[in-house]
């Protein structure tokens, strides 16, 4: 087992991998990631395991889903840190780890996947482009890995349900199934961006989750329903928070993503915050099914 997982570099390699796991009669299962593995990865790649035979990481810094003045270059990369973490946990038989080149034969794309509309609020309203180059790299990657599953975390809700109306419209054989966001024990999502916060922007960022539940709690269990109240709590309680500064609190539909102004018994709402702390840009939600 010393070989495991596998690592693939190229395109041809992948199409090999992926054709021989074909033709042993066994379903593949991708995961995609940027790599800086942490135990939220780990769990998504553990139920990867059971929804399929054969479980491949792919562990890409996309270029393209990163706006000109984010984090792109700093964004860490842990290679072989990553792949001993997949070899320890044990659900993975191969990683991906393409060059850029490869994913991007010409440097600059002319090829784009985009979803439109699901993409204007919450983080494409902020990261403009954002979507474009998700949607696009996931697209590239299906085509190349035809997966029969691929597993993505509901951290990522906006994210998670673009790439299924996607995946839905373009007639991909593959089905997306959502987890459950992995936590911190005091409730922060894990995040690879989570070592960027210094001590006290760490001990402040369980704000947004614990706002998050307390909007939750005050729709499925004290029937509020007043939108705009919803937001100005959240709002109030991360401002409570001197090293927070919001960047959106929202409430939306969970099939179009739009704005509510209003919640309506029986339906289900996506209510996602993102907020710096310090240079951090940390992420998350709820999804609530309106009583
Ligand atoms: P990333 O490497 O940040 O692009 O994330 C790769 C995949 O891991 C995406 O599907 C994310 O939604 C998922 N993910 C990241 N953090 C978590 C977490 N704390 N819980 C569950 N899934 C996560």
């Amino acid at each position: 087992m010393s070989d495991h997982p596998l690592t693939l570099t190229t395109i041809d390699d992948a199409r090999s991998w992926r054709a021989a796991a074909h033709s042993r009669g066994e379903t593949v299962v991708l995961v995609p990631t940027m790599g800086a593995l942490h135990d939220g990865h780990l769990e998504l790649v553990r139920r990867a395991r059971e929804e399929g035979d054969q479980v491949i990481v792919s562990i890409f810094v996309n270029p393209t889903q990163f706006g000109p003045n984010e984090d792109f270059e700093a964004y860490p990369r842990t290679l072989e840190l990553d792949v001993a973490k997949l070899k320890s946990n044990g659900c993975c038989d191969a990683v991906f780890a393409p060059d850029p080149i490869e994913m991007y034969p010409f440097g600059s794309n002319k090829t784009w996947v985009t979803v439109d509309r699901l993409g204007d609020h919450l983080c494409g309203a902020t990261r403009p482009g954002h979507f474009k180059g998700v949607t696009t790299v996931v697209a590239r990657f299906f085509t190349i890995l035809t997966p029969d599953v691929a597993v993505f975390g509901l951290k990522d809700a906006q994210q998670f349900f673009i790439l299924k109306r996607m995946a839905h419209e373009m007639g991909f054989p593959t089905r997306l199934a959502g987890i459950p966001t992995v936590r911190e024990a005091d409730g922060l999502a894990m995040s690879s961006r989570n070592r960027y916060l210094n001590a006290s922007e760490r001990a402040a960022a369980p704000i947004v989750n614990r706002s998050l539940q307390t909007a939750h709690h005050s729709i499925s269990k004290g029937g509020m329903r007043d939108v705009d109240k919803i937001i100005l709590d959240i709002e109030a309680q991360l401002l409570a928070e001197p090293t927070c500064r919001p960047d959106y609190v929202s409430v939306v539909d969970t099939e179009e993503l739009q704005p509510l102004e209003s919640l309506e018994s029986g339906s289900q709402v996506l209510i996602a915050v993102a907020a710096y702390f310090g240079t951090a840009r940390l992420i998350d939600n709820t999804i609530v099914d309106v009583p």
